[in-house]
């Protein structure tokens, strides 16, 4: 390239000296969303993760954001399970990314008949497209009515126990702590881009110092409890309030949640920051986009060019975005 050039006077492009050599394999690297809820979305938005060279994902069946009566029978969650079950199908035709499923029992909301989903998951387990259980995990506190904490992690470590026998990885719910606010909304109002009735927020079953990492602490007792190893749990919802046990005192993998920042307070500088700290043999990047919330299919493309941005080597952006997931969730292979 010449270093002399025609403009009228000296712009910007004669003092440059060095061009950045810019890794441009990240247009095309290819990636795997391990939780979203992509079946909740528009078809659009689901043409978007393809449009952004999405090959695979984990749709995760489990919410009660789904499940329209409370407190939530197990019915009802077998609907969602079929309902996803349904339409996977014509979902990856449409869009040529592989679609797994995963399904769970989420405890954000008291079920009456649990034991009824355990008893019927046993043979959704058996499907080559349900590719993990989850999400799951004790959660400190519901909607609607609260569930003993003792009941939830009982169903959190069946279906481990269910994992297990199938050799399947467990998705976790891991709570976040939420970033301080300027202003806190009204509570009959709630949060916009969170379309969830905030006011119905039952009083937390777990109410000590730190009770977000207290149900992490519960859900690894329960996969040790289960015989399930620590290396088939993916703790979804990684945050700076969990990050260091879950990464010193356990096996786990981390998937950090970047699709909804704006209310968790997570994104790429988190995961970056992770992986120069532990490196990137645990960690994947997740976007958990859903219907009820204000989330961004594009955010783990995004991810990818703003990690290597924070100075994150091309090879370990492959693995996060890529290979641990596949190699964790039997996909793309
Ligand atoms: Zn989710």
């Amino acid at each position: 390239m010449t270093s002399t050039y025609p403009t009228k006077r000296p712009t910007d492009a004669a003092h440059l000296e060095d061009e950045p050599d810019l890794p441009r394999e990240l247009l095309n690297l290819p990636w795997i969303d391990i939780h979203n809820h992509a079946h909740t979305l528009s078809w659009e938005d689901r043409e978007r993760y393809a449009l952004a060279g999405c090959e695979g994902m984990v749709m995760v069946s489990s919410g009660y954001h789904w499940t329209p009566y409370k407190p939530v029978r197990a019915g009802d969650v077998r609907y969602l399970w079929d309902d996803a079950v349904n339409r996977r199908a014509a979902i990856e035709r449409n869009h040529f990314f592989e679609a797994a499923l995963g399904l769970g029992v989420h405890t954000g909301v008291r079920i009456e008949d649990p034991d009824d989903l355990i008893d019927a998951m046993d043979a959704y387990c058996e499907l080559d497209e349900v590719v993990a259980v989850g999400e799951t995990g004790v959660t400190p506190s519901q909607h609607v009515e609260a569930w003993d904490v003792d009941e939830q992690r009982a169903i959190v470590q069946a279906q481990m126990e269910l994992a297990d026998k199938h050799d399947l990885p467990v998705i976790l719910h891991t709570p976040n702590t939420t970033t301080d606010s300027k202003r806190s909304y009204r509570p009959e109002v709630g949060v916009p881009g969170y379309e969830k009735n905030t006011a119905l927020g039952v009083e937390p079953v777990l109410d000590g110092e730190n009770p977000q990492l207290e149900a992490v602490k519960l859900d690894v007792q329960a996969a040790r409890d289960a015989g399930l190893a620590e290396e088939r749990v993916v703790a979804s919802h990684a945050d700076g309030n969990n990050t260091d046990y879950l990464m010193t005192e356990t096996e786990c993998y981390l998937s950090y949640t970047i699709g909804h920042s704006w209310l968790v307070g997570v994104d790429a500088a988190d995961v970056a920051d992770a992986i120069d700290e532990y490196g990137p043999d645990r960690i994947m990047v997740d976007t958990d986009c859903a219907n009820v919330l204000r989330t961004d299919p594009f955010a783990l493309k995004r991810a990818i060019f703003e990690l290597y941005r924070y100075g994150i080597d091309v090879d370990d952006i492959r693995q996060v975005v890529y290979e641990n997931p596949r190699e964790v969730f039997g996909l793309g292979t």
